[in-house]
């Protein structure tokens, strides 16, 4: 019998596609309608959108925490409606997320809220002592070692959410409002490090409702408004609702 030839859904340098994806949550109104979406491998790229547009849902779909309920979905090579449960840790080992709350085990101190991302992946201990100061000295927290998690400012404990999340050294970046609670002054650093890991070749997509950053970054910007992409531009600017 002639084998048969495997078919491609994706342009090879796609490493996010979503066709006409729809997500409800119930019989309700869908939260997302109908939402294309292609991301190149490298990318960095903001989600922007109102409360309630439907930014969340998006990223919770990118991270199989949530299935589609029509369309179709592609991150790097699985598809994301057909992907076996057992397959699903595998698929994150090479996502790394960070969330407005830090989410930090709280009576572990920062060298170990890091290494357990290592742990998880039975990473040995010779590497985690190799890996672990490595990416603290990247995101600035060389001399936070032994520090609790409260006894970090705001801007510190996202570092510390960022370096955990990047120990692995993900293909993508997903970060879900990581400026939500910072001041101006640590929004700009979280982000300007969220850049320079884009750099580096990590594709990096940042939800965000911080106007100025958006402006001032010139990436491009992808907005949500009751669930449908409005506009998807290349340095884009903030879309403004008033
Ligand atoms: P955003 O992150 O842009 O603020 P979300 O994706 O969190 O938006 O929410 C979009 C919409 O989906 C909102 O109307 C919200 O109430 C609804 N929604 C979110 N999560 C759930 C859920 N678990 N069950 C039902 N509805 C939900
Ligand atoms: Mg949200």
């Amino acid at each position: 019998m002639a084998m048969k030839k495997k078919k491609s859904t994706v342009p090879g340098d796609e490493i996010i596609t979503l066709t006409n994806v729809c997500k409800a949550y119930s019989a309700g109104a869908p939260t997302l309608k109908n939402v294309n979406l292609h991301i190149k491998k490298g990318e960095f790229v903001f989600i922007v959108g109102d409360s309630g547009s439907g930014k969340s849902t998006l990223i919770k779909l990118l991270l199989r925490e949530l299935t589609i309920t029509s369309g179709y979905i592609n991150v790097m090579g699985y598809d994301l409606s057909r992907i076996r449960h057992r397959k699903i840790p595998k698929f994150r080992r090479n996502l790394g997320v960070v969330f407005q709350d830090f989410r930090l085990l709280k009576d572990r101190n920062v060298y170990e809220n890091v290494a357990f991302a290592q742990r998880i992946i039975q990473k040995s201990t010779k590497e985690i002592k190799r890996n672990v100061p490595s990416i603290l000295a990247v995101v600035g927290l060389a001399g936070k070692y032994k520090a609790k998690p409260k006894q970090l400012s705001g801007g510190e404990q996202q570092r510390v959410a960022l370096a955990r999340a990047l120990v692995n050294k993900p293909t993508i970046l997903l970060a879900d409002e990581p400026t939500g609670n910072l001041d101006p002054k640590n929004s700009w650093e979280i982000m300007k490090l969220l850049e320079q890991i884009n750099e580096n070749g990590t594709t990096v997509i940042v939800v965000t409702h911080n106007r100025e950053i958006v402006n001032a970054m010139q990436k491009r910007v992808v907005a949500l408004k009751k669930g449908v992409i409005i506009s998807d531009e290349e340095k884009g600017g903030y879309i403004d609702e008033d």
